[in-house]
C-alpha cells in the first residue's frame, strides 16, 4: 500500500461521475492535493457535495495547464485513452490510473472481481447475495453501488464484490483481485480498441496481474477466445474453470442427472439445476461463477444452495414483467449485443414475439438466426432505422412489424401474441435513438405494459 504518499501530491481526476467523486474524496481524505475535472455538465448530487467538501473542481472544460500539472491523473472509465487530454499526459509522461487501481492502494479488504462481454451485473450481484446472505460483510463496487474508493474512504467492509469493466481494467497495474472471474469474451467496444479483438481480449485478462497462488481464477472453459489465451499467458492463481458437462478439472459443471455439481479444494455439493433462481443457460454459467467464488470464500453449501434458489434478479435482465391475456412479457432491455439477446432466446421456452432494434453496434445477426427461426414467431423491429433488421429477418420470419416507436411496438405485440406465447424485449442494440438509457427503454417498456393491463 501506499499510505504514504505526501500531502503535496498532485493528484488531477479526469470525469466527476460516481467513480471519479469517490477518487476525490478518497484522495482529499489522504491529503493530497486534489484537482477534478469534468468537460460535460457534473450532476447536482455530484456538484453540490464537492463544493460541501472543499474539493477544487472545474466543468464545461478540461484546464491543460492545471491538468498537465499533475503527478498522477485518475480517468473514469467511459473517457476513451484517445482522448486528447490523455494524449498529453502521456506524452508528458504522467500515470494514468483507474479509480479501482487508485482505491486499491488503501485497502487490504478482499477483492472478488468479475469481469466478461455479457453476465457481469448479475454474477456480481449473486455473489454479493450470496455471500451477504452467509453473513458475509461484503459490499458492492465497480460498475454498480457506491464507487470503491468512496467506500474504502468512508464506509469499508471485509470483502468487496467489484464488477469490472475493461475501461477500468485499461488503467489498473498494481491491483490485486483475490477472486478474479472472467465470464466470456465476445466482441464489444471494438471502437475503444483500435477495432482489434486481441486488444480487448488483452484487457480483459489483466485481471489476472498480481495474483498469486493463493489466488483463484475462475472462468468460463466452454470460451473458446478465454481457452485460447490460456495458452498464451500464465498466471500463479489457482485455475477453477467451469463448464456445461463435465471437463476433467472442471469446479462446476451440471452431471447427467441435470446437478449442479461443485467442486473445489475446499467444498463438494451439488443442487438440482431446477432449483436455481435464474433461468436460461447462461444464468447456470452466472450461477456457477458465483457459487464457485462462494465456495473460496467458505460459505456453507447450505447458505450457497438457499441463495442461489431464492435470489430475486436484477431489472432489465430477463425480468418477467407481467402476464396479460395468457401471454408473458419479459424485459430484457440489458440486452445491447447479440450474445445476450442469442442467450436471452436460449432461455425461451415458448414461441416468442422478440422485440429488436436501436442503435445498431455493427450487428452480425446471424448468431441469432437459428435460435430465431426454431422459436421467434415475429420480430417487432423498433428503432429509428430499422432497415438492417428488416431486410436480416425478412427471408426467415414471416411476420416483420417496422415500428419508430415504443408505444407501437407494444401494441403490435399485443395484436401478434397469442396465448402461451412470450413477449420478450432483447433488443440486440443500444437505446440511444430513441431512449436515454437500456434503463430508460426497459421501464417505458414495462409501464406501457403494465398500462395495458389496466
Ligand atoms: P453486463 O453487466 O456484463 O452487461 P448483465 O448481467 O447486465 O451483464 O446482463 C446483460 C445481458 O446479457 C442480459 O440481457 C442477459 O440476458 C445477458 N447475459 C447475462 N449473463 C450472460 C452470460 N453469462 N452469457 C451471455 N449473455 C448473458
Amino acid at each position: 500500500m501506499h499510505n504514504s504518499t505526501p500531502a503535496q501530491h498532485r493528484l488531477v481526476v479526469l470525469g466527476a461521475g460516481e467513480s471519479g467523486f469517490g477518487a476525490a474524496i478518497l484522495a482529499k481524505d489522504k491529503g493530497m492535493n486534489v484537482f477534478l475535472s469534468d468537460s460535460g455538465t457534473i450532476a447536482e448530487k455530484y456538484r453540490s457535495r464537492l463544493v460541501d467538501e472543499g474539493i477544487a473542481f472545474e466543468e464545461g472544460r478540461h484546464s491543460m495547464d492545471r491538468i498537465l500539472s499533475a503527478d498522477e491523473i485518475v480517468k473514469s472509465p467511459g473517457i476513451p485513452l484517445d482522448a486528447p487530454v490523455i494524449v498529453e499526459a502521456r506524452k508528458k509522461n504522467i500515470p494514468v490510473i483507474s479509480e479501482i487501481e487508485f482505491a486499491g492502494r488503501y485497502t487490504d479488504s478482499k477483492m472478488v472481481c468479475i469481469t466478461g462481454s455479457n453476465g457481469k451485473t448479475t454474477t456480481t450481484m449473486l455473489t454479493h447475495h450470496i455471500l451477504t446472505k452467509a453473513g458475509i460483510d461484503a459490499s458492492l463496487a465497480g460498475n454498480v453501488g457506491i464507487s470503491l474508493a468512496y467506500q474504502v474512504a468512508r464506509d469499508p467492509h471485509d470483502v468487496y464484490v467489484v464488477e469490472l469493466s475493461s475501461f477500468q481494467l485499461d488503467n489498473m497495474y498494481d491491483f490485486k483481485a483475490n477472486i478474479a472471474v472472467i465470464l466470456n469474451i465476445t466482441p464489444d467496444h471494438l471502437d475503444r480498441y483500435d477495432h482489434r479483438m486481441q486488444n480487448y481480449v488483452n484487457a480483459k485478462f489483466r485481471i489476472l496481474q498480481n495474483m498469486c497462488p493463493s489466488d483463484c481464477f475462475i472462468f468460463w472453459n466452454d470460451d473458446p477466445v478465454i481457452t485460447e489465451q490460456l495458452r498464451h499467458i500464465t498466471t500463479e492463481a489457482r485455475m477453477l474453470p467451469f463448464s456445461e458437462s463435465y471437463e476433467e478439472n472442471s469446479a462446476a459443471y451440471i452431471d447427467a442427472e441435470n446437478e449442479l455439481i461443485f467442486n473445489t479444494p475446499g467444498t463438494s455439493m451439488s443442487m438440482p439445476r431446477a432449483d436455481l433462481a435464474l433461468n436460461g443457460l447462461h444464468n447456470v454459467f452466472n450461477s456457477m461463477a458465483a457459487g464457485l467464488s462462494a465456495c473460496i470464500c467458505r460459505v456453507s453449501k447450505d447458505d450457497i444452495r438457499e441463495a442461489l434458489s431464492d435470489f430475486c434478479g436484477v431489472e432489465h435482465r430477463l425480468e418477467p414483467v407481467t402476464e396479460i391475456d395468457g401471454v408473458r412479457w419479459i424485459n430484457d432491455s440489458k440486452a445491447t449485443n447479440v450474445n445476450s439477446c442469442y442467450y436471452a432466446l436460449e432461455a425461451m421456452t415458448e414461441p416468442t414475439v422478440l422485440i429488436l432494434g436501436g442503435k445498431d453496434k455493427g450487428n452480425d445477426y446471424s448468431e441469432i438466426l437459428p435460435l430465431v427461426k426454431e422459436k421467434v414467431r415475429a420480430i417487432v423491429a423498433m428503432g429509428k432505422d430499422n432497415a438492417k433488421i428488416v431486410d436480416f429477418f425478412a427471408p426467415h420470419v414471416g411476420t416483420i412489424v417496422d415500428t419508430h416507436s415504443l408505444d407501437d411496438a407494444v401494441a403490435a405485440c399485443r395484436r401478434l401474441a397469442e396465448p402461451g406465447w412470450t413477449v420478450l424485449l432483447s433488443p440486440c442494440c443500444a437505446s440511444f435513438d430513441l431512449f436515454s438509457s437500456y434503463e430508460d427503454r426497459g421501464r417505458k417498456f414495462k409501464a406501457a405494459v403494465m398500462a395495458m393491463k389496466g
